[in-house]
């Protein structure tokens, strides 16, 4: 078989442990034997991250930029201890947040489902995808524990000294608590474009919720900016498309989705997405079944799993034991990079191989051979062998090849 070109490049970020074992397993033989791969390599693992001062990471993200498909490894955010344990620099920020800053990106998680592995909500068929608006509320919030009695109050000073609001928050006759949380106009707007230019790149109908019956100015405007965003961006190309925008309440679109099949994005804000995708990817089957993606409001996509390094597994591989790891959702994100690749350069025989590539795994799975975290799962009657990592690739590549010359 002759092997698929790529005029254009993939920026391929590496990364630490056991997924960078997966990485080079998966690179080798599930991809490297079909199609010439042209990637442009930056190596983001923590001692690398060391040795450049990070720029590596910076590097990376303006490359991702110019080529606008990236895909990465998990990596290691270092804390205290991995400071000692890698004799680091520095503690390093976490590389997903640079490039997520520098990308100006939102991040959509949607689960990889298996026939034999029912999800709890039993009539979810399709994945759920949450897309989180990953800036400001709470997570930028200034808090004051109120000692005693006193007046509360919120003051707006304009640039120029000038104070044009004050209001009662609350007037005090005892101890208790206040919050200031802010969001700015520009963030959301980011966070809109992303969604619509997401929802438009995997065709999928897109649900936006937030509480502004409640919150009359503060989710009122995260309302009316999508609304806008919309009817001036993106309305005609829905249309086009099939696709609908729907605006509801959280209350509401929480129970709406837990009724529906799925197939559907789901965006929310900072909190209301923090809680939602961990229910999501609880309710769906495991977490090392989510897959993530970081779109730019601009149109730039970065592919990974959403899981960690696995660095238990790791400890364990270094002592010479046979692990069984679950390569699907790092599989996902090479298969989602290659896949834009081809969509963006009319490239056919890649976004075949890319779909391909996905199916082999989800294919071995569905046929019985587990690694260990679904293996305690599945359906008892569906189980067939627990495969260490080697050896699974192995199966999935025979069906690879299989699905390739069909
Ligand atoms: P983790 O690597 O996701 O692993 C947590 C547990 O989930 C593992 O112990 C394992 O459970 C299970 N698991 C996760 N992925 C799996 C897979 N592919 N196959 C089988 N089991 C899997 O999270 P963590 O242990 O909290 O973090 C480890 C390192 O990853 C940390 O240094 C953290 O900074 C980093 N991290 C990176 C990213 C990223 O780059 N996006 C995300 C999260 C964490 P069992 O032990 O039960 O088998
Ligand atoms: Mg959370």
């Amino acid at each position: 078989m002759e092997k698929i070109k790529m005029p254009n490049p993939i920026v391929e970020m590496d990364g630490d442990e056991m997924t960078r074992v997966l990485w080079s397993m998966i690179k080798e033989e599930l991809i490297k034997p079909f199609v010439d791969l042209n990637t442009e390599y930056y190596d983001l693992s923590l001692p690398n991250r060391d040795a450049t001062e990070d720029q590596v990471t910076i590097q990376a993200a303006e490359a991702i930029k110019r080529h606008h498909v990236g895909v990465k490894c998990a990596t290691i955010t270092p804390n205290l201890q991995r400071m000692e344990e890698y004799n680091l620099k520095q503690m390093w920020k976490s590389p997903n947040a640079t490039i997520r800053a520098a990308l100006d990106g939102t991040v959509f998680r949607a689960p990889i489902l298996l026939s034999n592995v029912q999800p709890v909500v039993s009539c979810w068929k399709k994945p759920i995808t949450i897309a989180r608006h990953a800036y400001g509320d709470i997570y930028k919030a200034v808090e004051y524990r109120v000692p005693g009695a006193g007046k509360a109050e919120l003051v707006f000073t304009d640039e120029n000294g000038n104070e044009t609001s004050r209001q009662t928050i609350f007037e005090f006759t005892g101890p208790g608590v206040i919050q200031g949380m802010h969001n700015r106009d520009a963030s959301i707007l980011s966070f809109a474009r992303s969604c619509f230019t997401y929802a438009l790149a995997v065709g999928q109908d897109l649900w936006f919720s937030t509480k502004d019956t409640i919150s009359k100015d503060y989710d009122q405007t995260f309302k009316l900016l999508f609304q806008k965003v919309y009817e001036e961006e993106f309305q005609a190309q829905f249309e086009a498309a099939g696709l609908n925008y729907r605006y509801a309440l959280i209350d509401d679109v929480a129970a709406k989705v837990i009724r529906s099949q799925g197939g559907i994005i789901w965006a929310c804000k900072n909190y209301d997405g923090d809680v939602m995708s961990d229910l999501i990817a609880a309710a769906s089957g495991s977490l090392p079944m989510m897959t993530s993606v970081l779109v730019s409001p601009d149109g730039n996509f970065e592919y990974e799993a959403a899981h960690g390094t696995i660095t238990d597994h790791y400890r364990r591989y270094q002592k010479g034991e046979a692990m069984s790891s679950n390569p699907l959702a790092t599989m996902a994100a090479w298969a989602g990079a290659l896949k834009k690749r081809g969509e963006l350069d009319g490239n056919e025989a890649l976004m075949r191989f890319a779909d391909c590539l996905n199916q082999a795994g989800i294919d071995v799975y569905e046929e019985g051979y587990f690694s260990e975290d679904l293996a305690m799962i599945c359906q008892p009657g569906d189980y067939k062998e627990m495969p260490e990592n080697s050896k699974m690739m192995a199966l999935i590549r025979a069906r690879l090849e299989e699905l390739l010359t069909a």
